[in-house]
């Protein structure tokens, strides 16, 4: 009985719970027929709409070709999705490794960079989201989140992500003080979202040029950089990948979420082939359901349809909408909007205003998450039709006066 489970209990109550029966497009419904218009795309997965019928068809197909692949050896779904992955990353990002999801990902990509470089330090930046193991805990988990579990893995430390409001003096602080750290050339690898924090919830923006100086000061000192595009990927912000903001090329990028639009567990690490290599001797990267036929067929039609699509730019397009019509209501409740395509942080006077404004929606028919304290985080499906997204924004509306 899911009433008795450790998660049912431990939400109850805690948040707004959902015991979701179906779903379609931008709308779920619970258990008891009621429907939701859904502002959070199961954080960053359904982009492309809640089961997406050309992915669905994709996936059913390859499942009565073949479901499972091989530790040594690869289904041609897996070849056909590997290139196309490649070829629509920037060039130089040659390799895949198979996983099942962010943290795994993540946790790959460490070990990756640790048997290249051999060096042992790798950096994070506090309050990132990066998956529940111990070295993606590492890597800059809020307090809350690691107190209990220390100790993590030693040699990964995070450091303050230098945000939009930092200022340009405050900026260039950051930098010297970035460079200092890579300065004895022990560092493997800084791991980062390219600029916006998707994971936590907070939305926060780093300061502009912020990629750019990590990718500039990591290269001069041999460090590796690993970007973290698992919220951020799949044209949530308004590119199809977020390096593309700032034309960003990192020595390994990591994608998990919205790669099979939700179809099937699926992660992966896309690197440099000549950095990849030392870890098939040195660090094992065997993930059993890593990659399954099935997951690839639901991924390649997942890219495939935000490349015909050229999905980003209704993300672009809608996220503008969404920005320009709730500014009307900063004001007692609502403190500032910020984010960047259709991944928009509403900051509240305090978690307890977001609360109460999520509660509320909640019970007119509007699905939203607080993702951190007091920001009410929205990333709608990017598909949402112009109808549902006034229908959504007319419910917020009503509680942010
Ligand atoms: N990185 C980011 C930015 C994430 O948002 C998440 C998941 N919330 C992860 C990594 C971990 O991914 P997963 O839940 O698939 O392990």
């Amino acid at each position: 009985m899911i009433e008795n489970s450790i998660v049912y209990r431990d939400f109850k109550g805690k948040y707004e719970y959902l015991p979701l029966s179906k779903s379609a497009g931008a709308e779920i419904w619970d258990k008891n027929g009621k429907r939701y218009i859904d502002f959070t795309s199961g954080w960053n997965v359904t982009n492309l709409g809640w089961n997406n019928k050309e992915i669905t068809d994709a996936l059913i197909a390859q499942a009565n070709k073949n479901v499972q692949g091989l530790l040594w050896g690869s289904d041609p779904i897996q070849e056909e999705y590997a290139a196309a992955i490649i070829a629509a990353l920037p060039k130089g990002l040659d390799a895949c490794a198979k996983a099942t999801g962010g943290t795994e990902a993540i946790e790959m990509s460490i070990k990756i960079a640790r048997a290249y470089t051999d060096r042992k330090k790798i950096i994070g930046f506090d309050g990132l989201y990066h998956g529940q193991l111990f070295a993606s805990l590492a890597l800059g988990a809020p307090g809350h989140a690691r107190e209990k579990l220390t100790p993590l893995v030693p040699e990964i430390t995070p450091i303050a992500f230098p945000h939009e409001d930092i200022g340009e003096e405050g900026f260039e602080k950051f930098a010297t003080e970035f460079e200092a750290l890579l300065a004895n050339k022990d560092v493997a690898a800084v791991v980062t979202e390219p600029g916006i924090i998707t994971g936590w919830g907070s939305t926060l923006l780093a300061y502009p040029g912020f990629l750019t100086k990590v990718r500039e000061l990591t290269a001069k000192y041999g460090t590796l950089l690993i970007v973290d595009e698992v919220g951020t990927g799949f044209s949530r912000t308004g590119k199809l990948f977020a390096i593309e903001h700032e034309g960003v090329t990192p020595d390994m990028i990591v994608f998990a979420k919205g790669i099979s639009n939700g179809a099937a567990a699926i992660g992966t690490v896309v690197g440099r082939s000549e950095i990849f290599e030392p870890a098939f001797t040195d660090a094992v990267l065997i993930s059993t359901f890593g990659w399954t036929p099935v997951a690839c067929a639901a991924a390649l039609k997942t890219l495939q349809i935000h490349q015909r699509d050229k999905t980003w730019e209704m993300a672009e397009k809608k996220g503008t909408y969404i920005t320009e019509k709730l500014s009307q209501y900063i004001g007692d409740k609502l403190v500032s909007i910020r984010g960047k395509g259709m991944e928009i942080g509403l900051r509240c006077k305090d978690a307890e205003t977001a609360g109460k404004i999520q509660k509320a929606a909640f019970a007119d028919g509007l699905h939203i998450v607080v993702g951190s304290a007091n920001n009410i985080q929205l990333m709608p499906p990017i598909t949402i039709s112009q109808k549902l997204l006034d229908e959504g924004l007319a419910i917020l509306a009503k509680y942010l006066k």
